[in-house]
């Protein structure tokens, strides 16, 4: 079974697709995303630091596709081949003033072994 994070609350869970135990949700976000934050592409520990990140931006943001617009965001800052969002820049503007009310852990972006490039 594939361990996961849920990119609503930051829980981990197991099973892209499944729902989270935490808070009931299969999740907004496309199922490339969910696999790109799961146990195929990072280490548990990164996943776990990257869900500091999720329940950090839910504290300053409470409508959950701005959160996942806002963590994908710092996925694109912070990881170097990263796709970079297609955003308005009022809604980068936006995304930026929320992403600095939070206080980030600096993540350490390590991939996990099962994705095998
Ligand atoms: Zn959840």
């Amino acid at each position: 079974m594939t361990a996961a994070l849920c990119l609503d609350c930051g829980e981990m869970k197991w099973g892209v697709l499944l729902p989270c135990p935490k808070c009931k949700t299969r999740g907004i976000a496309p199922m490339e995303i969910g696999i790109a934050f799961s146990d195929h592409h990072y280490t548990s520990d990164t996943l776990n630091q990257l869900g500091i990140v999720i329940k950090e931006i839910n504290t300053h943001c409470d409508e959950p596709t701005k959160c996942l617009l806002v963590f994908l965001h710092y996925i694109s800052k912070n990881v170097p081949d990263s796709p970079s969002l297609d955003l308005e820049v009022e809604e980068t503007q936006e995304i930026e003033s929320i992403l600095a009310k939070c206080k980030l852990p600096s993540v350490v972006f390590e991939e996990s072994k099962m994705w095998g490039r």
